[in-house]
């Protein structure tokens, strides 16, 4: 079993990419189970890999650094001890929301991948390599992919690259 945290600022399409990934396979998350450190949001089993979702809380920049502050150390606690964190962000778009996201990703040791939502959006297509690199000063992310949660594109790839990353299949970070 492994567990990834989705952690991204509101209306990235955090839950839109969940319910498309889980689908009818959503299987515990009314009863809201708890670990001791993580809310299960779904399960969901494939090719003998099963892939534990868990609940991370919203990041909203707001006017008061002590507010800040703590709700970047909850999102930091969410990612914690899990196998693999995924930063969501919705195009090409880099906010102040998405820097602290970001710094909840760092303080961790688990592999990091950055996932640009909304491709179906994108109309300046020609402005995705720059923004990336533009990304990568910020962080090196294991892994960079595009998607669109909300027609499903690239996501069956995205989602044999969670796979590729929980324990029982074999993958070893250094
Ligand atoms: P969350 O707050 O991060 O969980 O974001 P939601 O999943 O609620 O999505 C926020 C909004 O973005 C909703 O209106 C979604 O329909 C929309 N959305 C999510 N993913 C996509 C996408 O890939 N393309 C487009 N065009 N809209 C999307």
């Amino acid at each position: 079993t492994g567990y990834v945290a989705i952690v991204g600022r509101p209306n990235v399409g955090k839950s839109t990419l969940l319910n498309r990934i889980l689908g009818q396979k959503l299987s515990i998350t009314s009863r809201k189970p708890q670990t001791t450190r993580h809310q299960i949001l779904g399960i969901k089993t494939e090719n003998d890999v099963q892939v534990v979702y868990v609940d991370t809380p919203g990041i909203h920049k707001i006017n008061d650094k002590a507010i800040n502050r703590y709700m970047n150390k909850a999102a930091t606690t969410a990612v914690k001890d899990v196998d693999l964190i995924i930063l969501m962000i919705d195009r090409l778009r880099w906010t102040d929301e998405d820097e602290m996201a970001l710094q909840a990703v760092k303080s961790q040791r688990a592999p990091a991948i950055l996932v640009v939502n909304k491709v179906d959006f994108i109309r300046e297509k020609e402005e995705l390599l720059p923004f990336l690199e533009e990304v990568s000063k910020k962080h090196t992310f294991d892994q960079v992919i595009p998607v669109s949660a909300k027609t499903g594109h690239n996501v069956e790839r995205l989602e044999s690259l969670i796979e590729s990353y929980m324990p029982e299949s074999g993958y070893f970070y250094p």
